[in-house]
C-alpha cells in the first residue's frame, strides 16, 4: 500500500512535514530551490538527498547499481498505463529536441503538454484518471512536426508512413478527449464493464464476463489478452512481455549483489529469480526475503507492486524506488516503538481495552535517491509492503516514510495557503515555524503507537471490520489520529528527547490549530456534491466537527465574508480528544456498528456545499497546485584507471525537461 500526500489516499494522508535537515549532515544552501515551476495545476519540485554524500563508498556503489535498475524499467510503466504512451512520448520529445523552426506559441503549448505527460507518465491525470489533451490546432502540430523533421527529428514512422500520416494516425490520442478518456474506471455506470471502460494496457479486448471461470496463473504480473475467443496471459518475465527491459534490470540487480548486506543480497537474488521465472512461488520467496531484511541501511523496491492502476485491483504496476535510511529521523520512531507499552498503559479508554505486551510498529524514515514507474515523478509519502496478506500475517511487513519527499513538499508549498486560513498572524507564523515538525511527529505516533494499540472483545474474533463494515476504515484512521493528538502535549515526549521542552507548547498549538483548519481546507478537494467519500478525510472531518459540537476548543468565526475554524483552547481540545478517543475505542472493541454510523453521519460525511464553494474560491484565488511531481537527484559514477567505480557523486538537475530527456536518452 502506498500513501499519497496529494490525494489524501491511504494511511498517513496528511503529508508529515519534517523540520530542518539533521545537523550532523552537511548543511545545504538555505536558498536552494524546491519549487521549480508550475504547469497548470501541477507543481514541479526538486527533491534532495543530503545524506547520500556521507554514505560509505560501498553503499554508494550499491545505490548506483540499483539506480540504474530503477531507470531501466521506466518505460514498462508508460506502456502499462497506456498502449500508445511510448510512441506519443517519442513524437513529443523529437519535436522538443529539434525545435528551432517551430512557431513559438505552438512550441510553448507542446512544452506545456509534454511536461504534464512526463509528470503523469502518459496522457491521463494521476489524480482524476482523466485524459488531458493538446490545446493547439492539429494543423499547427503537423507544422511543428514537419519543422522538427526538417531539423533532423527521427519519428516513429510505420513502413512507408509520412510525417503527415503519423500526425493523422496519432491525432485521436493527442487531441480527442473522448478517445480512451479514463485510465482506470472503477465506476463506469450501470451495464458498463470496468475493464472495457479503462484505457490502461493491462487488458486487451477483455471484459469481466470473459474472466468468469478463468483461472489466472499470473494474476499480478501479466497482461491479459483475448484473441480469437481465447484468453492468454502475457507474463512479465525475462523471455516474456517486457523481456528486454527485465533483462537489463536483472543485470543491474546482479551487479548490486556484491555490495549488499547478506540479507539484502538474498532478497536481490530472489528478485532476479522472480524476474526470470515470473512464477508466483518465486514472488512469494522474494517478498519473504525482502521483509526479513529489516536492518540494511540501503533498500530498494523494484517490480510489479501496487494494483491501483487495475480496476480489478489484481495486476501490479511497475515501479522502482532506491533509498537509504535517514538515521536521525528513524531514531525518533524507534524511541516511540520501544516505549509503546508506556503509551498503551495510559490510553484514555476503559482499562479493559488496553493491551498487555503491545509492540510498536517499526518504520524507517528514509531518503529516496530515485523513484520511477508508478512512484515517480508523482510519488507516495509512505509505503507499507508486501501487499500479499498471507505473507504479511506470517512474516510481517516493512513501512517506510519518505522523509526527503516530505521535506520537498513542505519547502515548496506556498505559505500564502496557511495565511489565508489562519485567524491571526501569530497562528500563521506558528504554523510556518512548527507545522512541519508537529505534523511529522503526529504522523509517526499515528503509525507507530496508534494503529497497533488497544484490545477488542473476544467475540469479534479479531475482526472488528466485519462488524463495523463501511465505517471501519475511517473509524480506525480517526483512532490512530486521536492517539497522536492526545499524546502530543505529554511530558513523555520531552523525556524521550523527541520534543524540545521549551517549544512543546508552540508545537501543540501549531498542530491543533492546523488540524482544525484542515477540516475546512480539505473541502477544496471535493468540488462536486456535498459528501465525503475518502476515509481519511471522513475521519478528520469527524474529529474536528465532534470537538466543535462537544467542547469549547474550536470556534467558527467570520471576517470579510470568510469562514475560519479557530482553535482557542488547547486544554479543551486535548480533553475532548481523550473523550472521543475513549468512545472510538469502545465502538471498535464492541463492534458497535450503529454508534459508528451515527457518529459519522452526524459529523464525518456531509458538509455544507456553500462553505465548500467559499473555500474553493479562496484556494483558486491563491493558485495553489493540486499535485506535485518531483525532479530526482542525478547520480554519476567516478571511474578509476582500471574502470572500477571509485566514487559516486550526486547532483540536482533542477530541470524537469532536462531530466526527462536524459532518461529517454535524448539531449536538447
Ligand atoms: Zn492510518
Amino acid at each position: 500500500m502506498m500513501t499519497l500526500a496529494v490525494a489524501a489516499a491511504a494511511c498517513s494522508a496528511k503529508a508529515p512535514e519534517p523540520a530542518a535537515p539533521p545537523a550532523a549532515q552537511a548543511q545545504p544552501a538555505a536558498d536552494r530551490p524546491y519549487l521549480l515551476e508550475r504547469v497548470d495545476d501541477a507543481a514541479v519540485v526538486q527533491v534532495y538527498a543530503d545524506g547520500f554524500a556521507t554514505l560509505p563508498i560501498r553503499e554508494k556503489v550499491l545505490i548506483w547499481h540499483l539506480y540504474q535498475a530503477a531507470l531501466a524499467g521506466r518505460d514498462i510503466y508508460y506502456d502499462q498505463r497506456y498502449a500508445h504512451s511510448l510512441e506519443m512520448r517519442e513524437v513529443l520529445e523529437e519535436i522538443l529536441t529539434h525545435a528551432a523552426g517551430v512557431e513559438p506559441a505552438v512550441l510553448a503549448e507542446i512544452q506545456r503538454y509534454t511536461k504534464l505527460f512526463w509528470l503523469n507518465s502518459g496522457p491521463h491525470n494521476n489524480l482524476t484518471a482523466r485524459k488531458f489533451v493538446l490545446k493547439c490546432a492539429p494543423e499547427a502540430f503537423l507544422r511543428a512536426a514537419q519543422a522538427a523533421a526538417g531539423a533532423g527529428a527521427r519519428f516513429p514512422l510505420k513502413p512507408g508512413e509520412t510525417v503527415e500520416g503519423l500526425v493523422e494516425r496519432t491525432r485521436p490520442w493527442f487531441f480527442d478527449p473522448n478517445v480512451d478518456p479514463i485510465v482506470t474506471n472503477k465506476s463506469p455506470g450501470p451495464g458498463k464493464d470496468i475493464l472495457a471502460s479503462s484505457a490502461n494496457n493491462l487488458y486487451v479486448g477483455v471484459t469481466m464476463k470473459d474472466l468468469a471461470g478463468f483461472a489466472e496463473r499470473y494474476p499480478l504480473n501479466s497482461r491479459l489478452v483475448k484473441q480469437g475467443g481465447r484468453l492468454t496471459e502475457e507474463v512479465y518475465r525475462v523471455h516474456g512481455r517486457y523481456g528486454d527491459k527485465i533483462a537489463t534490470i536483472m543485470g543491474h540487480l546482479g551487479a548490486a549483489v556484491p555490495y549488499a548486506t547478506e540479507p539484502m543480497a538474498k532478497a536481490l537474488q530472489a528478485l532476479v529469480t522472480f524476474y526470470r521465472t515470473g512464477e508466483t512461488a518465486d514472488r512469494e520467496a522474494y517478498d519473504i526475503a525482502w521483509v526479513q531484511d529489516q536492518a540494511s541501511p540501503v533498500d530498494t523496491i523494484n517490480g510489479f507492486i501496487e494494483t491501483y492502476l487495475d480496476p480489478r485491483g489484481m495486476k501490479g504496476a511497475w515501479e522502482a524506488l532506491v533509498f537509504y535510511v535517514n538515521r536521525e529521523k528513524t531514531e525518533g520512531i524507534r524511541k516511540l516503538a520501544a516505549d509503546a507499552q508506556w503509551f498503551e498503559d495510559r490510553m484514555p479508554w476503559d482499562p479493559k481495552y488496553r493491551k498487555p505486551g503491545v509492540t510498536g510498529v517499526v518504520a524507517n524514515a528514509i531518503d529516496v535517491v530515485v523513484e520511477t514507474g508508478e512512484s515517480g515523478p508523482v510519488t507516495p509519502i509512505g509505503i507499507n509492503l508486501p501487499n500479499d496478506q498471507r505473507i504479511r500475517e506470517q512474516h510481517g511487513s516493512k513501512s517506510v516514510l519518505l522523509s526527503n519527499i516530505n521535506e520537498a513538499y513542505d519547502k515548496s508549498s506556498p505559505t500564502a495557503f496557511r495565511e489565508e486560513f489562519s485567524w491571526t498572524k501569530e497562528e500563521a507564523e506558528r504554523g510556518n515555524r512548527w507545522s512541519a515538525f508537529a505534523g511529522e511527529l503526529t504522523t509517526n505516533m499515528h503509525e507507530v503507537i496508534g494503529h497497533g494499540s488497544g484490545r477488542i472483545e473476544e467475540r469479534l474474533k479479531g475482526n472488528p471490520a466485519t462488524a463495523i463494515k463501511e465505517h471501519y476504515s475511517a473509524l480506525e484512521e480517526a483512532r490512530a489520529d486521536l492517539v497522536g493528538l492526545y499524546f502530543l502535549p505529554d511530558q513523555k515526549l520531552v523525556d524521550l528527547g523527541i520534543v524540545p521542552k521549551e517549544s512543546q507548547q508552540d508545537i501543540v498549538l501549531a498542530e491543533y490549530e492546523g488540524y482544525a483548519r484542515n477540516a475546512l481546507v480539505q473541502l477544496r478537494r471535493i468540488r462536486e456534491g456535498a459528501q465525503i467519500e475518502q476515509d481519511h478525510m471522513r475521519s478528520r472531518q469527524l474529529i474536528v466537527r465532534w470537538l466543535m459540537a462537544n467542547t469549547k476548543a474550536i470556534e467558527v468565526r467570520e471576517r470579510d465574508g470568510k469562514t475560519f475554524y479557530v482553535m482557542i483552547d488547547a486544554g479543551a481540545f486535548r480533553d475532548g480528544v481523550g473523550r472521543l478517543l475513549a468512545e472510538v475505542q469502545r465502538i471498535k472493541a464492541q463492534g458497535d456498528y450503529q454508534a459508528a454510523r451515527a457518529m459519522f453521519e452526524a459529523f464525518g460525511i456531509s458538509f455544507d456545499p456553500k462553505l465548500r464553494d467559499e473555500v474553493v474560491a479562496r484556494v483558486d484565488k491563491l493558485n495553489l497546485p493540486s499535485y506535485s511531481g518531483f525532479v530526482m537527484p542525478k547520480l554519476s559514477p567516478i571511474l578509476g584507471a582500471d574502470k572500477t567505480i571509485t566514487d559516486v557523486t550526486i547532483s540536482y538537475p533542477q530541470d524537469l525537461t532536462a531530466q526527462m530527456l536524459e532518461y529517454s536518452g535524448k539531449r536538447r
